[in-house]
């Protein structure tokens, strides 16, 4: 580890009613103070609060996080890790009509605390003899990378498409229910609309599944968790994978590992793009390696070349 970058990442999120008028002077100075402190990543504004994962030098992160806290003007909890690899090329800050992107702006947590279970209450729930039912919120390319063991996975390609799925899946309204997501926002979301729907027992997981491995490394959780970045999953430890990666065809979870025909490097092929995908790394590499190609059939067809 003596020779390679590591880089510091800390994400967030607070539901706290911010004034209209105020979003985007708001956002412009983020945005600003984070530039001035060489900052990367996402921040994301809104009506109903901030949501951000971020990179930083380690000395810059604890004022960045004070000063989150003075944005928001209240306590926001704040979730570290590390990386060798790079997570984020350019830093964004954007306002937008959800921190949590459900397509439910009406749908606003006014509880800090809404029913959330702490990594060891939800460890000590699912490791009983009878564990409740334990529901996934997050899209399916990302429980492809790892889920909790005898999780419910909904299949969902988007997270406005929850709703939808409560609506079909029959699930029990009076037993408990159990859910989860990255980090936990989402689920702050989820509660709400199961609540809307009748449902009398839901418990969410406090910092979602960052915050279990952090303290339940290779526990329930099995697999890689899938993040936002370039890293694209965390593994156990919360270090960046080094069995998945993100599809050069579609974009989504993949596991089969190739090395690029153009430049080398090892990337990651997904089982539906395997065969029509060029064995190359991304799209820049396939049309340099398109290009060698078509020279070199030229060359074969012509006898003068
Ligand atoms: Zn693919
Ligand atoms: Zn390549």
């Amino acid at each position: 580890m003596v020779d390679t970058i590591q880089w510091y990442i800390t994400c967030f999120y607070r539901f706290v009613s911010i004034p209209e008028e105020r979003v985007d002077n708001l956002r412009e100075e983020i945005r600003s103070w984070m530039d001035d402190h060489q900052m990367r990543g996402l921040v994301l504004v809104s009506t109903e609060g901030l949501n951000g994962t971020v990179s930083g030098d380690p000395e810059v992160l604890p004022k960045f996080k004070q000063k989150i806290c003075e944005w928001a003007g209240t306590e926001v909890h704040f979730k570290d890790s590390q990386s060798n690899v790079r997570p984020f090329r350019r830093l964004s800050v954007d306002k937008r009509l959800e921190i949590v992107g459900m397509k439910r702006p009406d749908l606003v947590p006014d509880e800090v605390e809404n029913h959330h279970l702490t990594p060891k209450e939800w460890h000590e729930m699912l490791s009983a003899e009878n564990p409740p039912l334990l529901i996934d919120t997050r899209n399916k390319y990302e429980t492809l990378a790892g889920k909790f063991v005898g999780a419910v996975d909904p299949q969902i390609d988007n997270f406005s498409d929850w709703g939808k799925y409560l609506d079909s899946a029959e699930i029990p309204k009076e037993e408990p229910v159990l859910i989860y997501c990255t980090g936990g926002i989402r689920c702050e979301k989820a509660i709400l609309e199961m609540h809307q729907r009748g449902f009398e027992k839901v418990y969410q997981l406090r910092d979602g599944i960052i915050g279990y491995l952090a303290e339940y490394p290779n526990g329930l959780f099995d697999g890689d968790c899938y993040v936002f970045d370039e890293r694209v999953a965390l593994d156990q430890n919360l270090k960046p994978t080094t069995r998945l990666g993100n599809c050069p065809g579609c974009g989504l979870t993949a596991e089969i590992k190739r090395t690029c025909e153009y430049c080398g490097k090892d990337y990651f092929v997904c089982t539906a793009c395997q065969d029509t995908w060029e064995p190359v790394c991304n799209k820049t590499c396939r049309d340099r390696w398109q290009h060698v190609v078509r020279k070199k059939n030229a060359k074969n067809q012509d006898p003068l070349a």
